[in-house]
């Protein structure tokens, strides 16, 4: 009952134009559309985060977030990575 949702689905409604194409496609029929036919989540649980929806949105109106796609940047490449440099001063001898 509390578990959280994995992947976070966010429509943008003032871009989409309810065109239904992410209801469509969604493979896991996460998407459904309301009376007016605007998209919303309706098993926000089942989403698998293929992000089918977002790639397929002619308007860029849906994104989805995934836990994974968080990871900070920036960290396989730092300053800790040029210790080559000290090496070669003791070429001399
Ligand atoms: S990311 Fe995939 S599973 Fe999730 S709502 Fe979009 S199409 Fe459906
Ligand atoms: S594909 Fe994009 S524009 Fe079409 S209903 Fe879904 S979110 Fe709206």
């Amino acid at each position: 009952m509390a578990k959280k949702e994995k992947h976070h689905i966010e429509i943008y409604k003032s871009w989409c134009k309810k065109c239904g194409i992410c209801v469509a496609f969604c493979p896991a029929g996460v998407l459904a559309q309301d009376d007016s036919g605007a998209p919303y989540a309706k098993e926000p649980d089942k989403c698998t985060g293929c992000q089918l929806c977002s790639l397929r949105c002619p308007d860029f109106a849906i994104t989805v977030t995934s836990p994974k796609n968080k990871e900070p940047k920036g960290s396989a490449k730092g300053p800790a990575e040029s210790k080559e440099g000290v090496n070669k001063q003791g070429e001399k001898a």
